[in-house]
């Protein structure tokens, strides 16, 4: 690390020690002068957060209305994977219901946002280390609308996402995410949507509100590398051990938090919210990135 990185991952950790600034005072923080866009990685967990009134809801709806209206959202979400990178460049994105055995009100819900080809096309030229196609074909996935729904209920900030290539390494998706940070200053909200912990088959509904003591551990050493702005360490998440391999038995989910600190600045502070692990296996920790 370079000297000047170095003494200010440190300023960082001192500040960690003696209060990161809370939410709240993100929050209060006021439109930056620069206009540029705050950043978020968002924990979606379970679908029903879209229409359940909840903690996680709540905490979504709170930063959507202090966040200003975007001019457009780039999301990365875990639930669109594809070979190559796609930007979805539509007028009207459809909402794609890609869950099963959920209530007939979730199924039915429609997320109308328009799209935005002129952010799609930004994208594609912000990116150059990789070729990125114009879809016509997908939408907004549930990683996306779940969360938009109750952070912009009123459906009018055009919305574009991004896939994952599933055939890169962790590392490429940081990279590539880097290219995206011009886009902030455009007025586009890049929102990566995922969970940093989230292993399906070990879901228990003994512990609605907890988890298991690996979950809680991973949750913290990844909370904790990038309180030091330690990135490399976030996308070597494998070298934590058993208990990155617990809570990311495959990566779709982890790999958006990667988008959205990739489009930090190392002057710009992380605040958390929606800290918390429910059933298990599951965690809903959510970065804001200003
Ligand atoms: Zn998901």
């Amino acid at each position: 690390m370079r000297r000047r990185a170095f003494i200010r991952a440190l300023g960082a950790a001192v500040v960690s020690v003696s209060g990161v600034p809370s939410l709240a005072d993100a929050l209060a923080a006021g439109d930056r002068r620069d206009g540029r866009m705050p950043a978020l990685f968002v924990g979606h967990g379970s679908p029903m957060n879209a229409i359940e009134d909840n903690a996680f809801s709540r905490g979504w709806a709170r930063v959507g209305a202090a966040l200003g209206r975007p001019r457009a959202i780039l999301c990365i979400s875990a639930h669109w994977q594809t070979r190559g990178v796609m930007v979805t460049a539509m007028e009207r994105p459809r909402t794609i219901h890609d869950f099963y055995g959920f209530p007939e009100e979730l199924h039915r819900m429609a997320y109308p946002a328009p799209g935005s080809p002129e952010t799609a096309e930004a994208t594609r030229s912000e990116v150059t280390s990789a070729p990125v196609a114009l879809d016509r074909e997908w939408g907004l996935d549930h990683g996306a609308w779940s969360v938009l729904a109750r952070m912009f209920p009123r459906a009018d900030v055009p919305v574009v996402q991004m896939s994952l290539d599933a055939t890169r390494p962790p590392a490429w998706h940081y990279e590539l995410g880097r290219e995206l940070r011009g886009l902030r200053d455009r007025g586009v909200l890049v929102l990566g949507s995922g969970n940093i912990v989230h292993n399906l088959r070990r879901v228990t509904r003994q512990q609605p509100a907890s988890g298991f003591d690996w979950a809680v551990e991973f949750d913290l050493r990844v909370k904790e590398l990038i309180d030091r702005g330690d990135h490399r360490g976030v996308v070597d998440y494998e070298a934590l051990g058993a208990a990155a391999r617990l809570s990311v038995p495959t990566n779709e989910h982890y790999l958006p938090l990667l988008y959205a600190l990739a489009v930090k600045d190392e002057s710009e502070a992380v605040t958390y919210f929606n800290d918390a692990t429910v059933m298990g296996s599951i965690s809903m920790r959510s970065l804001l990135i200003r």
